[in-house]
């Protein structure tokens, strides 16, 4: 992309309206726009973001057997008044009619939805396990919505839902989502800490958290200091697998990890030695739930199990806060000059900036940069405005590619441009051919000039 034709609307100033980071870097990055209070417009650069945490979230889901689905916005309110949610719920549901007076709501949630798919459509145990998923907008009336889209009202989710005939498969099925979840925050330069956690609204207490750890984060955590040197990593796992996914939990999950709602400071103080001991805070990127039949038996989910008997499936549910996640990366990766993209989810794969547009030499060594990157499946945005170099770098630190090649009149008398890191800020001088091949080695491609 040349930033000469793209739409990237950086502010200067800081906007007063952000209280977190995040979420005045995002406005600073021209990445979002608040269309009302807690809904947001995503502009190309936070889009191209958004869809990276997508495509990274379905490519997770998928290698762990989930099947992909899309179930709309809106529903009817019918179906939540047979799980009895539709009062429960409370003032969080957007509720609405249409012209025929019928109750309709946006969807906060859809094990309901789902439900209703399964009973239609499923009725043998030899169908099962099943796991259907879909990344779906959903609505929440928060009270308070606040940091940006860390907390919307309208926001992005990925939701999941396993139908399986035994609380044992159920459990496993629970089990691949854990795994599946530490690898998908990892491949997004994250560590997100599985935590026991409470239900809430959708039910049930075997479920947990997976909080990034952040001092603007909404909940309080308290942890083994232990729990922060394990990383997934690039382990293989066969999903199908039930003791090997068990054994991922266990490691993930023996050591105390709690949020303030099921803190318990006795056990705390018995379970981990003082040293290791630690209060923080986090932010919730996802959560895992197992439910049993809450929602199959009231909604008459059963399938025929071996005996020919019908039995309620049992059944669990996962989020992942797709939207919020891009807040949350941002939280944990950025420094006083802008964001710093980690290599899984950055908007483009790396920047040109060319320090004398106009001139031949220069021109043409961008040009041909562009076109190398772009020959390795991968894409530069290349500063090609008349800017100042002093605000073409501060564009790029802003907006955070992790690479950025430079290439000025100077250099190429040398025959050499620059290639800078933007975590570590060092640069280093390379023929054009050296600097590609460092972008390819960076994301895995095999260079092609
Ligand atoms: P919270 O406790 O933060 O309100 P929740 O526990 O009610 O969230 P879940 O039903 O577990 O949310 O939804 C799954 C994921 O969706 C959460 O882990 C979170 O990452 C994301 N999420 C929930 N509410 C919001 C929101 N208002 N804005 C953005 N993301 C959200
Ligand atoms: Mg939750």
């Amino acid at each position: 992309m040349r930033l000469s034709r793209y739409f990237l609307p950086v502010l200067k100033e800081n906007p007063a309206e952000a209280q977190i980071v995040s979420h005045r870097l995002m406005l600073r990055a021209g990445m979002i726009k608040q269309a009302a209070s807690g809904i947001y417009s995503w502009l190309p650069l936070g889009y191209r973001v958004l869809r990276n945490i997508e495509r990274i979230v379905h490519e997770e889901q998928q290698r762990a057997g989930h099947i992909p689905m899309l179930m709309p916005t809106l529903q009817s309110a019918d179906l939540w008044r047979e799980s009895g949610r539709y009062d429960d719920y409370g003032e969080e549901m957007l509720r609405v009619t249409d012209r025929h007076g019928r109750d309709m709501l946006y969807g906060p949630t859809n094990e309901e939805l789902i439900t209703d798919i399964f009973r239609s459509h499923v009725g043998s145990y030899r169908d099962l396990p099943l796991t259907l998923y879909h990344i779906q907008w959903k609505f929440r009336d928060e009270v308070r919505p606040r940091f940006g889209v860390m907390r919307g009202r309208e926001f992005y989710m990925k939701d999941g839902y396993n139908f399986d005939l035994t609380e044992a498969d159920a459990k496993h099925a629970y089990n691949r989502h854990l795994v599946s979840y530490l690898r998908t925050y990892e491949r997004m330069g994250l560590q997100a800490i599985p935590m026991k956690a409470e239900g809430g609204p959708i039910g049930g207490d075997y479920t947990h958290e997976f909080l990034v750890l952040a001092e603007t984060g909404e909940s309080g955590v308290f942890y083994d200091s232990e729990i922060t040197d394990l990383r997934f990593g690039h382990r293989e796992i066969d999903y199908d697998d039930a003791p090997a996914c068990q054994a991922v939990l266990e490691e993930f999950t023996s050591r105390y990890a709690r949020t303030d709602d099921t803190h318990d400071e006795a056990v705390f103080n018995e379970r981990v030695p003082e040293a290791r001991r630690r209060q923080a805070r986090g932010i919730e990127v996802g959560q895992i739930f197992y439910f049993g039949t809450k929602y199959s038996e009231p909604m008459g989910a059963t399938v025929a199990d071996k005996d020919g008997n019908r039995v309620p499936v049992h059944m669990g549910s996962h989020g992942i806060g797709v939207s919020r996640l891009t807040g949350a990366i941002i939280e944990a990766s950025h420094d006083d000059k802008g964001i710093i993209w980690p290599e899984g989810v950055t908007p483009f794969h790396c920047g040109i900036v060319n320090l004398k547009q106009g001139d031949t030499k220069a021109d043409a060594a961008c040009e041909a940069l562009y076109a190398s990157v772009a020959a390795l499946g991968l894409e530069a945005l290349y500063d090609d405005t008349e800017e100042r170099a002093g605000a073409k770098f501060a564009t790029q630190d802003l907006i955070g590619l992790p690479w950025r090649i430079t290439v000025g009149p100077r250099g190429l008398k040398n025959g050499v441009v620059e290639l800078t890191s933007r975590r570590t800020g060092e640069s280093e001088e390379m023929p054009p051919a050296a600097a590609i091949e460092r972008i390819a080695q960076v994301y895995g491609k095999a260079a092609s000039i």
